[in-house]
């Protein structure tokens, strides 16, 4: 199974002035794309072993019959593919707001702005590169937690919901050190809650 480099669905400068022009095409044109290709090489390496989707690749990592060093390989590509194709599709000029995900935020975390404000100390306290997410962890619920590098939520069984990716690459141009203030400004791209 090959997989394309998915689309934004909308165009590169629409988040400005949030998250800028410059950023987003090499964001999208260079980095995920580097996933994707990284990725397919090794499902095409593999193909026959490995024709389940990514997802579920992710989730049952250690028990592919593959090398060691192409199931890291799998882990830090095709979560890289995973986890940006979420990241554009949470984020858009046009809000879409997902009732029901708003209800049961508000379940769990009591308003939107204390899940926000939760979410963002998360984000803001990873050291290095990573992500902060919201996910639907396996009884059902929905958690906060971060991951290093481009470590999956999928690969401990979760869905994640809502990512966000804090590697410098995807705030450095505009933001440089700041990155508290990406986050802040961050939050006015997600159109799902
Ligand atoms: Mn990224």
């Amino acid at each position: 199974m090959k997989y394309e480099l998915p689309e934004l669905g909308y165009d590169y400068n629409a988040l400005e002035p949030h998250i800028d022009e410059k950023t987003m095409r090499i964001h999208h044109q260079k980095h995920h794309q580097g996933y994707t290709d990284g990725m397919n090489q090794v499902l095409e390496k593999h193909s026959g072993k490995l024709d389940q989707p990514i997802e579920e690749l992710l989730e049952n990592l250690e028990s592919l019959d593959i090398p060691q060093a192409e199931k890291t390989k799998l882990r830090q590509k095709g979560g890289g593919f995973v986890n940006h194709r979420l990241f554009w599709n949470i984020m858009g000029p046009n809000k879409r707001v997902d009732d029901e995900l708003v209800e049961e935020i508000e379940q769990t975390f009591a308003s939107v702005d204390s899940f926000k404000e939760e979410f963002s100390k998360e984000a803001g306290n990873i050291f290095g590169s990573g992500w902060a997410w919201l996910v639907k962890n396996d009884e059902g619920e929905l958690e906060i937690y971060s991951t290093a590098n481009q470590n999956s939520p999928y690969l401990q069984g979760h869905e994640p919901i809502i990512g966000l990716d804090v590697w410098e690459h995807a705030y450095y141009l505009k933001y440089q050190n700041k990155r508290g203030t990406y986050i802040d400004h961050w939050w006015k791209t997600v159109k799902i809650i």
